[in-house]
């Protein structure tokens, strides 16, 4: 069995005006669809990055992957990595994401684009052979990853623009008892056990303020975690850190409160020398393999966020698993907007890692029943898990109405990039500019 087609789909889906320290969200985030068709009739699929350069990154590859076993994995990893190595000379070694959203780093193209192709000749695999994915890369340790209820600050409007606006199932949030509203709505409807709130929008002591209202609310079995996108100076860091030590403690993480490994080690090495234990974790400054070594030295990141889309897909989310366990890191995921087929991927990958310590980031209660892709609809998510199908492969298929109706959007708008802080300046600021850290 060889695969015989690359059909990429690029499409645009209704996003909500969530906020970050990168900006805000546009209208509508930007996805990829891959299908893989194969001389048996088998076709697999994946989904990953949206947008002009991972589409093109994508469509340069096609050469390799025609014509390829779909189980040549490591041949394809290979082939990858020599381009990749051509394609980041003279780019810098900056493969952080302090300053570029996830996606758009030059640097890790080439991992992006095997884990798209890795995951879908996974699905052929699956398929061909009658089991799951995560069956076939050595089975379960958890037959149904739970994920964590993500929270935004984020602006009235619940995505798409003028007729074809979404209904704003949650409201303005731009303020705690606002984010404390979001938050009981979306356990009410999707039983999440964890919580996590994107900070790094208002004033740090409001951000505090918000969490201790979580807690107030939820109580110490719903651990707690906060993220700012480097947003803060090492001493803002420390202070909230200070300040929500016991509200982060019992499973919670501070996460990426600082840019750079050097500066979260300062922070962790602050919080240490007043006795708060308070893990830090980490999407931001450690991005691949290569971090692991740095961030354990300068003990700058206790928990990675792996995410199987940057990090090589599926596979390689197993080893980094095992890494993390002999290091005596923990592991969590790092999510971006996403459909069903993302859902899924991440679904396999989290029950395949014997360690994952955290329950995981999804944005899937952003995106809504009218820009799924996935036959039959959305991917249940019930008592804050996901439940992996009897089915082979990643066990969804594509509804292609839906994705000809996605792909059509896709045509219809300007977007070919995301740029939260053009959204900013044209929504709330015509001064806006991303500054770290702000506070
Ligand atoms: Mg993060």
């Amino acid at each position: 069995m060889l695969i015989s087609e690359v059909r990429l789909h690029p499409i645009a889906v209704a996003d909500a005006p969530l906020r970050s320290s990168y900006g805000r969200h546009a209208p509508y985030a930007l996805r990829t669809i891959v299908e893989l068709k194969t001389t048996d009739g088998i076709t697999g699929i994946s989904e990953t990055y949206g947008g002009e350069r991972p589409l093109a990154a994508l469509e340069a590859v096609k050469d390799l992957v025609i014509g390829r076993s779909p189980w040549d994995l490591t041949g394809f990893w290979m082939k990858l990595g020599e381009r990749g190595a051509r394609e980041a000379a003279g780019k810098g070694d900056d493969r952080s994401q302090t300053y570029l959203v996830p996606g758009e780093n030059p640097l890790d193209q080439h991992a992006r684009t095997f884990a798209a192709i890795e995951v879908a000749c996974l699905d052929i695999i699956g398929k061909a052979v009658g089991l799951p994915v995560c069956d076939l890369t050595g089975g379960r340790a958890r037959p149904a990853p739970a994920f964590s209820a993500y929270l935004f600050y984020k602006h009235g409007g619940g995505g798409g623009m003028g007729g074809d606006a979404r209904q704003d199932e949650y409201g303005e949030c731009l303020d705690a008892p606002s984010m404390v509203r979001q938050c009981k709505q979306m356990i009410a409807k999707y039983g999440f056990e964890e919580i996590k709130l994107k900070g790094g929008v208002l004033d740090p002591d409001q951000e505090i303020d918000t969490i201790r209202r979580l807690r107030a609310e939820f109580g110490p079995k719903y651990p707690l975690r906060i993220d700012p996108n480097c947003a803060w100076s090492v001493e803002t860091s420390l202070k909230v850190g200070e300040s929500l030590v016991e509200e982060l403690s019992g499973g919670g993480y501070l996460e990426d409160p600082t840019a750079s490994l050097e500066g979260m080690g300062a922070v962790r090495r602050g919080l240490l020398s007043k006795g708060i234990e308070t893990p830090l974790a980490s999407n931001v400054a450690t991005t691949c393999f290569e971090h692991l070594h740095p961030a354990r030295n300068h003990d700058a990141v206790q928990v990675v966020l792996s995410d199987p889309h940057y990090w090589g897909g599926i596979r390689n989310q197993q080893h980094l698993s095992r890494f993390c366990e002999a290091l005596g890191m923990g592991l969590s995921m790092h999510s971006n907007n996403h459909l069903g087929v993302s859902m899924m991927i991440m679904a396999h990958a989290a029950a395949c890692c014997q360690h994952l310590s955290y329950a995981c980031d999804t944005h899937y209660p952003w995106q809504t029943d009218q820009d799924e892709v996935v036959l039959g609809g959305r991917v249940p998510i019930v008592n804050g898990r996901v439940e992996i199908p009897d089915k082979p492969g990643l066990g969804v298929e594509l509804d292609y109405d839906q994705l000809g109706r996605l792909a059509e959007l896709y045509r219809k708008i300007p977007l070919r990039r995301r740029d939260d802080e053009a959204e900013m300046r044209q929504h709330v600021d015509p001064n806006w500019r991303r500054v770290l850290p702000r506070w």
